[in-house]
This record gives structure tokens, C-alpha cells and sequence, in this order.
């Protein structure tokens, strides 16, 4: 307990220390935050969300950390220094000249960051993470949900993005209730997360094809989770950030409303037209709808969308009743 309270108290710390760096260095200032400036963020999105910026040093934070009188190991428990290898008994700075993230749990205590890196060529990760720590569990949290959460309450609609730019843009067009899974693929407690504030969730990924093939398995396991699902697509290469920020608050608002479509509908034409007049192919992506179908709780929202399958296939629905019985069978 004791432990955790220390790395608490540590990430609390060095948030600020970043917030101190982004706003009252020179360095913070012309780099951190005139790219923030420049990726459209005013003041308040910035203050609510404690942007910070870690200077271009080995040791900044470590330096500033020590003159605090912290341990060393609290530091290298949430994951802000890292041990050198050729030297156990030194240590460096994780996080060097890069725009900072708190990730904060639902009670808003910061529990770890995300880091972009302002370079152009960088060949390190554009984005750093915290690694796991007593306090920071990544597959347990979505970032933006403690600013999000009275939001996804009155709107009864929660939309996850993936990247922390996306929340951070779309909180500030005025649509407070959204989340990112941050990069990984979305995990089971991620979902229960999202359900204890809503039943609904709007799926809004980045505009790219691969992208959306490879977020079909993490779509299912929202239905599994009894979410209902709806997703929006965007033009190919753009994301949520990008796109609010070429058509404006109005106009995505609208999109938004415009574009959205049911998951199970969504995918049915998605795999239909994979499979174009190719008759084994076809069937094929019947039975892909119907795997995901199966994964709804309730029965009859299953049986709502059986009819509303046929229909767009034109299959007889006892036929593809039968199938999906079988199917059913053979995974139980
Ligand atoms: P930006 O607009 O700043 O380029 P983005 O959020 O659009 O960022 P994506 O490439 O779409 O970037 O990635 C989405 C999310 O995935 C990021 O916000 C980040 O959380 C995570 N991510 C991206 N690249 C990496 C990486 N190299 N390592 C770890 N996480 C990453
Ligand atoms: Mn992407
Ligand atoms: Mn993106
Ligand atoms: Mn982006």
C-alpha cells in the first residue's frame, strides 16, 4: 500500500515537473508548446488534460527528482528512469524532449504517460509508454476516461478513438465523451471499464484499410462485453484528429451523425464486398457475420440482426438459421 502510494505520489510529481517545463522553460515553450499550438490545442485543452514536455536531457527529472529527495527506486518502479546497462548504479531519463501524456485512472491520479516525440525522423517510437507498474496497468485503463466519464453518462454514448490526439481534439470540438485504447488492441477489462458508464459504444479508427480488417476481433469482443456497437469510417488516411480538424467542429459533429452505421451491418457489407459474386467466398462471409452475431448476449437483438443478415444477403433466414445453429455447435 505503502508502495503504491509512493508511485503515486512520484508520477504526481513529475506530472507536474512537466507541466512546470512545458509552460515556464524557453525550451518547453518554443518546442512543446508551440507544437501543441500548431496541432490546433488551445490553453484549456492543454491545462485539462496536463500536457507537459520533458527537456532534451539524460537527466533532467532524475536531477530535479533527487533535489525532491526521492528514491531512486520509486523513479525506476513507475518507469521515469531507466538503469543503464553498463553502469547498474546510474541511471537516465525514459522520457527525453517529448511532449508528455498523463494517463490517469478514473479518479484521475496520474498513473503513468505517453510521449510523442517531436522529431520529424525520429528512429526511435513516434510514441513511448510507462511500463507496467503496481499502479499502471495499461490493458486496465483508456485514456481520456476520468476527463470523459460525466460526459459518457449524459450522452449515454461512449466513442473510442485510437490515439491520444484523437481524444484530445474531439474533447476540445466539444465531444467530451471519448476514449482511446492507446495503441494496443482493446482488452476485456477495457470494455467492462467502458460498460459501467454505458451500454453504447461508437468505434471511430483511423481511415485505413488494414486498420479496420485487423479491429474486427476487438469489435467482437465489444458485443461479447453486451455493448451495442456502431462505427464510423473515415476517408483513407485521415483520423479522428486529422479529420475534426480539416472539416471543423460542425461538420464532423454531422459526419459523425451522418456516417455512423450498426456494427453487425457494417461488417456484412464490409465482408460482402470482399467477397463480390464469388459464391464460396460469399458464404464464407456469412459465416463470419453470424461468428459475430454470436457473440451477442441477448437473444433477441441476435435474432433482430439473423433477419436483418438475411435480408442483406438474400438468404432465406430459416437457411441461415440452421447454419448459424451449427456454427453455434461446433464452437461450444
Ligand atoms: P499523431 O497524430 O500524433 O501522429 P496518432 O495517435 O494519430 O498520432 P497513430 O499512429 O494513429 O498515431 O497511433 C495511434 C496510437 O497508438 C497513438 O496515439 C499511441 O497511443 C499508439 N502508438 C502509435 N505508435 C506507437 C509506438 N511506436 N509505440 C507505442 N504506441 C504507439
Ligand atoms: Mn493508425
Ligand atoms: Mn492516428
Ligand atoms: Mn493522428
Amino acid at each position: 500500500q505503502n508502495e503504491k502510494d509512493s508511485q503515486f505520489i512520484v508520477s504526481n510529481w513529475a506530472k507536474d515537473h512537466y507541466q512546470k517545463l512545458l509552460h515556464e522553460t524557453e525550451e518547453g515553450e518554443s518546442i512543446g508548446l508551440s507544437y501543441l499550438m500548431q496541432r490546433g490545442l488551445n490553453q484549456t485543452t492543454i491545462k485539462t488534460f496536463e500536457l507537459g514536455y520533458s527537456l532534451d536531457q539524460w537527466d533532467d527529472l532524475l536531477k530535479a527528482a533527487q533535489k525532491q529527495g526521492f528514491e531512486a527506486k520509486y523513479l525506476e518502479k513507475t518507469g521515469l528512469t531507466i538503469v543503464r546497462e553498463d553502469d547498474p548504479n546510474r541511471r537516465y531519463d525514459r522520457f527525453r524532449g517529448r511532449v508528455m501524456f498523463p494517463i490517469h485512472n478514473v479518479s484521475g491520479r496520474v498513473i503513468g504517460f505517453g510521449a510523442r516525440t517531436l522529431k520529424a525522423n525520429d528512429k526511435t517510437a513516434k510514441y513511448l509508454n510507462s511500463p507496467e507498474s503496481d499502479i499502471y496497468h495499461k490493458s486496465d485503463v483508456l485514456y481520456g476516461l476520468f476527463q470523459a466519464r460525466q460526459a459518457i453518462r449524459t450522452e449515454e454514448v461512449c466513442y473510442l478513438v485510437e490515439g491520444y490526439l484523437d481524444v484530445l481534439s474531439l474533447h476540445q470540438g466539444g465531444i467530451k465523451n471519448v476514449v482511446a485504447s492507446s495503441g494496443t488492441s482493446l482488452t476485456e477489462s477495457q470494455i467492462r471499464l467502458i460498460g459501467r458508464y454505458t451500454d453504447n459504444v461508437t468505434v471511430l479508427y483511423d481511415g485505413d484499410a488494414a486498420g479496420i480488417r485487423a479491429s474486427l476481433r476487438g469489435i467482437d469482443m465489444l458485443l461479447e462485453g453486451a455493448l451495442n456497437v456502431r462505427v464510423v469510417l473515415f476517408p483513407d488516411g485521415d483520423d479522428p484528429d486529422s479529420y475534426i480538424r480539416k472539416v471543423g467542429d460542425q461538420r464532423f459533429k454531422e459526419y459523425l451523425e451522418k456516417n455512423s452505421q450498426d456494427f453487425i451491418s457494417f461488417k456484412t457489407r464490409l465482408v460482402s464486398q470482399e467477397a463480390a459474386h464469388d459464391p464460396v467466398k460469399k458464404a464464407e462471409a456469412i459465416r463470419e457475420v453470424l461468428q459475430s452475431i454470436a457473440k451477442v448476449p441477448d437473444p433477441i437483438k441476435r435474432q433482430v440482426f439473423l433477419q436483418q443478415t438475411s435480408t442483406t444477403f438474400g438468404i432465406d433466414e430459416q437457411v441461415l438459421i440452421t447454419e448459424y445453429n451449427k456454427l453455434v455447435k461446433k464452437d461450444s
